[in-house]
Order: structure tokens, then sequence, then C-alpha cells
């Protein structure tokens, strides 16, 4: 239902916990993040619940800081809101973490192929389906951005997908077909979110990610192509907020 992704500087946590108050307003029924420690590690916590149990499970259970993560708030649509269905769902065994906005109607099938590939899945989320599947073609490109522009064609429905690796640290990679993204150009850092109010604390300057677009960004840079990995230009506009 919310989503918001950052890179810059050891503050990752205090970002993704405080866009995801600023998007409280849509709803939803849970809530996680997924961070990237200094040491490289994948950190991730999720509850479902209100905003406030994810951060107590973040005081009984303490992440590591981190200069790369990302953050959701859920409105469940396939499988029930509870701990296991919250987003982030993980991929490439641990490494990869992804979470996602929409449906993901042809699921099913997709799963069957997995299944019978060997894969296994712990949750009973439509959304899991393209952590895997992202975590398979990372296997197989080493690059987020190589493995996004692989599968997207594959998924059918609405999504906004951002996914971060543990071997790419600084760097958050997303996707979007008929559901909203938006970039947050900070300086040193940079953001991501399902509408501005994800990230307007930092910073006024955005740009709009367009339908079949995937975004690549790092702290100093921010680069959108179409889904064949054609470079898109883009647009930068101020937001006009009162937050
Ligand atoms: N379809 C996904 C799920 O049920 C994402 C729902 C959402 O947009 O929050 O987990």
């Amino acid at each position: 239902c919310g989503i918001v992704g950052y890179v810059g500087d050891n503050k990752s946590i205090e970002v993704l916990m405080g866009g995801l108050r600023r998007l409280e307003y849509r709803g939803y029924d849970s809530a996680g993040i997924a961070v990237i420690d200094a040491a490289g590690r994948l950190n991730t916590a999720k509850r479902s619940g209100k905003l406030v149990a994810l951060t107590n499970e973040l005081a009984a259970h303490p992440i590591n800081e981190g200069s790369t993560g990302i953050g959701h708030t859920r409105w469940a649509t396939h499988g029930g809101p509870t701990d296991q269905n919250a987003h982030p769902h993980l991929g490439d065994n641990g490494k990869l973490a992804l979470i996602h906005n929409g449906i993901i109607e042809n699921f099913a099938p997709l799963r069957d192929e997995l299944l019978a590939e060997g894969f296994t899945f712990a949750s009973e989320t439509d959304t899991e389906v393209a952590a895997v599947l992202l975590g398979r073609e990372y296997q197989r490109t080493g690059d987020l951005g190589e493995a996004f522009r692989a599968i997207v064609g594959r998924l059918d429905g609405a999504f906004t997908l951002l996914a971060v690796h543990q071997d790419q640290p600084g760097v958050v990679v997303g996707a979007r077909r008929n559901s909203p993204l938006v970039i947050g150009l900070g300086d040193g850092e940079n953001f991501l979110g399902s509408d501005v109010a994800a990230f307007v604390e930092y910073t006024r300057r955005a740009v709009a990610i367009g339908q079949d677009q995937i975004v690549t960004i790092t702290p100093e840079l921010v680069s959108v192509t179409d889904f064949a990995g054609v470079p898109v230009e883009v647009e930068e506009f101020e937001i006009a907020w009162d937050a």
C-alpha cells in the first residue's frame, strides 16, 4: 500500500520509519523494512498491525542501521494480514528483499513454475513470487536492474516493486506498472516513494516515474529506463506541499 526507499547516509531506519508514518493515512494492516548494514548484511523486520508493532519489534530485536533500505505498509490482497505475509519478502537465499504495492494477477502459474524448480515459499502472498523470481534472475545476471528487466515482462497486473540486494549496497531498484512511484532527489542521498509524502521532509525535488519504467537510485545517481532497458529522460518538478 505504501512504499519508501532510501540510499544515502547511515540513517535508513529513521528515514524509512518516518516515511511509513507519513504514508499511514493511506491505510494498512502490516509494516516492514529491510536495511543493508555497514557490514553488507541484509536485515529485515516486519509485523502485522499498526506501525507501533514494528517499532516495538525493532526495540525488542534491534537491527543495524545502514545506508540502503526499503519500507512498506501492506494492505493485504493475497494472504491474510499476518507477520509472515507482511513485506519485505526474500529471494536469492535471503540476500534480496522486495516490497510490492498492487496485485500480481498471474502469481499462481509463476509459483507453480518456481515450486517445480525446487524453490520454497514462506508466505501466501502474490508478492513473494516476484521476490523469488527476481532472486533467480539476480543469480543469473548479478545485477538488480538486469534482473528486473528479465522479470517485469512476466508479471501481469498492477505493481510498484522495490528491491535491494546485499551484494549491491548503495543501490535501490524499482519498477512500476499501473501503480505510482516517485523519486525524491537529495544531496548525496536519494529517495523513492509511492507518493511524495514518503520523503517530503527531506527534499522538495522530485521526478515521477512513467508507466512501465525501471528506476535505479544510488546516493549520487538516478537512472530511469523503459522495461527494455532504453534510457528515459526524466523531468524534475518542485513539490508544492505544506508538510
Ligand atoms: N498484493 C500484495 C499483498 O497482498 C500487496 C498489497 C499492497 O498493495 O499492500 O501482499
